[in-house]
């Protein structure tokens, strides 16, 4: 299985962020890390799981000073039996590392590191609202290959507001020539509700409808973005091996590569999910409620064999290998190609899906039309 541990803290609200962070004074940190350990302490049946991945996410986990992360750390491997070669990675921000933390990170387990840049331009990342520069994120990527980390990736935005394609292939250039094992890439969403919804919200509605619009790059920019990512990641050596995520061979991410085949997950903290046999659970995304040790939200899915048989389409076909078809079949009792054999078949005709290798996968076509493909699974 893979943990989730979510660190809700952040310096400051990024303008287009609405996952679940929020800046903290340090007494509403340590009562956080104090809840997290107990919620750790209390998961009902480790014995029945061997944890292969564990994800410190966030927020910024980065913002927590070393020893309360250890604390963390500490907490689940008193709890979980973990695999030797578990991948434990730490989320981080640019301008919150520093040589002492990346060193008592390598000494107590930590073996990647995803750092959050967005973009390589400095203009860009004060429009983003980001804490750091890129000098900044330049620096802190130094530091880490210093104090021995040798799987890093960076996430990286594109589609930003009166960014140009030759802007977007500017920060791939800049990031692919420090050489990171990993990448993701994501196009930016206009979500309500943040400074950017309010902002471009309207900008965001007059491109889904097909106008031009007026900040945000239009669809052909966008689409010609998306294939310079690939085409620009693929050259330096980072293969495209999920929708948005690009690896050098062998440094896919086990954490999230867990989400997309449905590997069990358990999640600690405000807002966390859990995956475990049949149940989706959330916890509670109160803070207030959480530190009181009220931790669920009350939301409990049990999952019928038809939401798992079409979730593990929709997420396996995320993955540039695909589904694999075998385990498909090992799993439920039934073929893939049986059950949506009219859906395969129109959509193998229209060259939108294929079959290699026992994965059922998207073509490249298929990867430009991914929503409309997964669609017909669900
Ligand atoms: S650092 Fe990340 S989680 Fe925090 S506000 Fe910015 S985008 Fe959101």
């Amino acid at each position: 299985m893979g943990i989730y541990l979510h660190i809700p803290f952040c310096v400051r609200k990024c303008a287009y962020c609405d996952f679940l962070s929020a800046p903290a004074d340090e007494e509403t940190r340590e009562a956080y890390v104090r809840a997290l350990t107990e919620e750790i302490r209390a998961f009902p049946d480790p014995d029945r799981y061997l944890v292969r991945s564990v994800f410190f996410g966030g927020g910024t986990p980065s913002l927590l000073a070393p020893a309360q992360t250890e604390r963390i750390l500490d907490a689940v491997r008193a709890r979980f039996s973990l695999t030797g070669d578990a991948e434990i990675t730490a989320e981080c921000n640019p301008g919150t590392l520093s040589r002492e933390k990346l060193s008592v990170y390598r000494g107590m387990g930590i073996n990647r590191l995803s750092i959050g840049l967005q973009s390589a331009n400095d203009a860009e990342l004060a429009l983003l609202g980001r804490i750091h520069t890129f000098g900044m994120f330049e620096e802190n990527f130094r530091l880490a290959r210093e104090a021995g980390f040798d799987n890093l990736n960076v996430d990286l935005i594109f589609g930003l507001p009166g960014q140009k394609r030759a802007d977007w292939a500017a920060t791939l250039a800049a990031v692919t020539a420090l050489s990171p094992e990993h990448i993701s890439a994501y196009s930016l969403i206009i979500e309500d509700g943040t400074p950017f919804g309010r902002t471009y919200g309207e900008d965001a509605l007059r491109r889904e409808e097909g106008l031009a619009p007026r900040f945000l790059p239009d669809e052909e920019e966008e689409r010609g973005m998306s294939a310079d990512t690939v085409r620009i990641l693929e050259e330096a050596g980072l293969s495209r091996y999920e929708i948005s995520n690009y690896a050098r061979p062998g440094r896919g991410s086990v954490h999230n590569t867990g989400y997309w085949t449905r590997e069990p997950y358990a999640g600690f903290g405000i807002g966390a999910a859990s995956l475990l046999g049949h149940e989706r659970t959330k916890n509670t995304e109160d803070l207030a409620a959480y530190l009181r040790g009220e931790r669920s939200a009350g939301e409990r899915e049990v999952l019928s064999r038809e939401d798992e048989m079409a979730e593990t389409m929709f997420l396996g076909l995320r993955l540039i290998r695909g589904v694999d078809l075998d385990r498909f079949a090992r799993t439920f009792g039934e073929r893939a190609q049986d059950r949506w054999a009219q859906e395969i078949a129109q959509m193998t005709a229209e060259r939108l899906l294929e079959t290699a290798d026992g994965h059922l996968r998207l073509t490249p076509r298929g990867l430009d039309l991914a929503n409309y493909v997964m669609a017909a699974f669900v």
